[in-house]
């Protein structure tokens, strides 16, 4: 979709895609942005970037020229936290906190089967990808006996998409019965988990350069997973060389729930498991002491900061400044569709300031640093800095282009506040590994009123 006008594969040394005219926020190192600047693709790699219009040495005879004045060009957002299936579970349990959710929910999710993954995750996918996402990551830990092949639904959503995808195989083994959250129905033993895990990976991740799919390993959470699961799947990863996910200190239950059990905090039990290390990101990370930030900084430890999730739920305001202060990789996410039914990662990083400033006053978060923890912040979590969150020559043409001349926007001064604190801005478009898959607010990739469609079959087939 990014050739020439005849649809002809780019010529080597040929840009494909030049868009012209637009200020750009590169996230480089220095953050420079360009008032008026460029972006030359070839192929799925970015050749060009800076001020002005295109240098005249570049060949741009079968390009695709967009005329982007009155957009902001930002890297394509990366989302940290997804369980794509809750799609087809919005608007339940809406004003529970994060156990009366999720024991309302369980049963229900229990009837989960590939279809009604594969439609959620497609409407979850599309829907992402018009809030200016080009890589997300998904957890998905349900897999009840004889629903099919759930994570290669998710799998083939995302191909389908168009989406760069970090799917993680998630896992609960702790049920009822042994004290955990679940209800036994949706638990599977340990060592079917792993071995599920490991063909996950021989299956899906590609560890190559450009990479469109890498998997992780994720077990649930505390009050749902075994200590002998967290540290099996820690050796599966680390023998592996794949990443490390799982849900921390998101409620205060939880942290009632671990000194109960383990007669620790949520940091410490994680950290007796061989689960602090520069492989390893944690979902929401909201009650957090400072020996814990301190701890989660030394080992190189992520935080998927997820706000609107953790708004919706009640469960608190995740110390976002001082985990930066501290020197905490931090990224977004939107956390699953059935306690965010906004679902906007655009939109996290608008909730991100103002939660953090609600919490601390206007000074704790700025929003170019909410901008880059939706970006470049990503980016580290999944391991991917040198190759996304940033536009730059050599990086991956992943890029979100949003029109700012409409009436939402038009005059406010400085794009990046227009885009973060504004109304969610049109997407003119959206370029993943240099492929357009949102063009003026629709998504090209998939047909938007079918799957809303299926994604309406599926949630009705759940209740
Ligand atoms: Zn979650």
């Amino acid at each position: 979709m990014t050739g020439g006008s005849g649809g002809s594969p780019p010529r080597d040394g040929a840009v494909s895609v030049l868009l012209d005219g637009c200020h750009i926020v590169t996230m480089d190192g220095d953050r420079a942005e360009h008032s008026s600047g460029h972006i030359a693709i070839e192929g799925n790699k970015i050749t060009s970037v800076g001020a002005g219009p295109a240098p005249a040495h570049l060949d741009l005879a079968g390009a695709r020229i967009v005329d982007a004045a009155g957009c902001l060009a930002t890297p394509g957002l990366v989302n940290t936290h997804h369980h794509l299936y809750q799609w087809a579970t919005r608007g339940m349990a809406v004003d529970s906190t994060l156990f009366g959710w999720l024991t309302e929910l369980y049963p229900v999710w229990a009837r989960i089967d590939e279809q009604v993954v594969a439609d959620s995750a497609t409407a979850a996918l599309a829907w992402l990808a018009g809030t200016g996402c080009t890589t997300t990551t998904d957890h998905h830990y349900v897999f009840p006996r004889g629903g099919g092949d759930v994570l290669g639904a998710t799998v083939a959503a995302a191909r389908s998409v168009g989406l760069r995808f970090h799917p993680t195989r998630g896992s609960m083994d702790l049920g009822a019965s042994s004290g955990g959250l679940p209800p036994d129905e949706v638990v599977e033993d340990v060592d079917t988990i792993l071995t599920a895990t490991s063909g996950a990976i021989s299956a899906f991740h590609d560890p190559a350069p450009g990479s469109m799919l890498r998997i992780g390993i994720a077990p649930c959470s505390p009050f749902s997973v075994t200590g002998e699961l967290m540290r099996g799947a820690a050796a599966l990863a680390r023998d592996q060389r794949v990443r490390l996910h799982t849900h921390l200190a998101e409620t205060l239950d939880e942290d009632e729930f671990c000194a109960q059990r383990f007669g620790c905090t949520p940091v410490e039990y994680l950290d007796s498991l061989g689960w602090l290390a520069d492989d390893v990101w944690l979902a929401h990370g909201v009650h957090l002491d400072d020996a814990a930030i301190a701890r989660l900084a030394a080992t190189g430890t992520g935080v998927a900061h997820c706000p609107s999730s953790n708004a919706r739920l009640g469960a608190g305001i995740c110390r976002t400044a001082d985990l930066l202060a501290a020197g905490v990789p931090v990224g977004l996410g939107v956390d699953g569709a059935a306690s965010n039914e906004e679902s906007s990662l655009v939109g996290e990083v608008r909730q991100a300031v103002l939660m953090a400033r609600a919490a601390g006053g206007p000074a704790e978060l700025s929003v170019r640093r909410s901008l880059e923890l939706g970006t470049l912040g990503g980016a580290r979590l999944l391991g991917r800095a040198d190759e996304i969150g940033s536009l730059e020559v050599g990086k991956l043409a992943d890029v979100a282009l949003w029109r700012l001349d409409g009436l939402p926007h038009a005059g406010i001064t400085d794009p990046v506040a227009a885009l973060v604190l504004g109304s969610r801005p049109p997407l003119e478009l959206l370029l993943v590994n240099g492929a357009v898959v949102v063009e003026r607010d629709v998504v090209q990739t998939v047909d938007e009123g079918a799957v809303a469609a299926a994604a309406a079959s599926a949630a009705a087939a759940l209740r």
